[in-house]
């Protein structure tokens, strides 16, 4: 299979998503995974209609192992947080025997970088073993204990490798740090050992943000991923920090990299209908945007009904709807989708 190039700007969202929810509806059914599937339809068919009572269980997991990270990159907030964290292994367990049975997929990364958890494959292991997609985002710098091998043998669906540049210099501009000898030699080890398994191990995405010291190296990019042996590569617009001057400077002159887009253009979010937010210290938010502390993942058990009962998720959904429907958030509403950014836009693919 040939490398597929993916222009993040370009792809047409709500279609995109549509098609992604109506293949993965395609997939549950196909390996009978028939109580995933109902849980799945029931959640999204309450989202269609915007129903404020909810009664299916979280189908997405978007969980942070770790908010530790070795390199240093600018517009990162995880090197200048007072405190890091690693989650706890037997809490992670917990929240699995909660809602491992009706989850469709699981993203195991936010901030942070997740192959520093010494547990990591682990938790892929364990997220597998209840028939959960993974994926990963990392570095790529270190590769968790096993390496390779144990990478590509872990069940680990998807692995996405932040690699911003060809050179060392254009890499180390934005990777403060790292070092792109030690991410590609990574990247292709887990190749390797993924041709060695007959084929099974993560697909393979290098993710190229593009900023206007690199802009040039597209080409070569597409060049060297297929040479390690990637299978996609995507660029995207880099997010970076509002103050003018460095915008100035580090924004791409490429027209559609010029601008990071923050919120999606799907049509309704999702997260109050199916997610749920998991950081490395061990507490549970609505969603990723969400950065107030809500529920502590001990007391995981309590975690669906929470989110099926709870007056915070009620108001979320009907705030969320209200939205859709031309209504603005009632003024003063103390609630993070009465003032998020991206207001019933920012969403997770399933
Ligand atoms: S590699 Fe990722 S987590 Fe680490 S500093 Fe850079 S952006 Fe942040
Ligand atoms: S509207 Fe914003 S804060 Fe509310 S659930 Fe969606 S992403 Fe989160």
């Amino acid at each position: 299979m040939g490398l597929r190039k993916v222009f993040f700007n370009r792809t047409p969202q709500p279609l995109a998503v549509r098609l992604a929810g109506a293949s993965r509806a395609g997939k549950l059914l196909a390996h009978g995974h028939w109580r995933k599937l109902f849980n799945y339809l029931l959640a999204e068919v309450q989202r269609w209609l915007g129903s404020e009572k909810f009664s299916a269980r979280p189908y997405f997991l978007s969980l942070e192992p770790t908010d530790s990270c070795q390199l240093r990159c600018p517009f990162c907030t995880v090197p200048y947080a007072k405190e890091h964290h690693v989650l706890a292994y037997e809490d992670y367990e917990r929240l699995m025997r909660e809602l491992g049975p009706w989850l469709v997929r699981a993203e195991l990364y936010k901030g942070g970088e997740s192959f520093l958890h010494p547990r990591i494959l682990d938790m892929v292991r364990l997220a597998k073993s209840y028939a959960v997609e993974v994926s990963i985002s990392s570095n790529l710098n270190a590769l968790p204990p096993g390496g390779a091998q144990a990478v590509a043998g872990s069940g680990l669906d998807v692995l996405v490798a932040s690699i911003d540049g060809t050179t060392q210099q254009t890499y180390e501009k934005y990777r403060v740090g790292g070092s792109l000898e030690k991410a590609l030699s990574n990247a292709a080890a887990i190749a390797r050992a993924r041709r060695e398994n007959g084929g099974k191990g993560p697909e393979l995405i290098w993710q190229f943000i593009v900023f206007r010291h690199n802009q040039h190296e597209l080409e070569a990019a597409e060049r060297l991923a297929r040479e390690t042996g990637f299978d996609h590569i995507m660029f995207r617009p880099g997010y970076i920090f509002d103050d003018p001057a460095t915008k100035e400077s580090w924004r791409s002159t490429l027209p559609e990299f010029s601008e990071e887009k923050r919120c999606s253009d799907d049509d309704t979010c999702r997260w109050p209908w199916g997610g749920v937010n998991v950081f490395a210290d061990g507490s549970v938010t609505l969603c990723y945007m969400d950065r107030e502390k809500r529920l502590d993942i001990g007391r995981a058990g309590e975690l669906a009904d929470m989110m099926r009962q709870g007056g915070f998720h009620r108001l979320a959904r009907r705030l969320i709807k209200g939205l859709e429907r031309g209504r603005r958030a009632p003024a003063g509403e103390k609630h993070p989708c009465a003032s998020c950014p991206c207001f019933g836009q920012s969403n997770f693919w399933v």
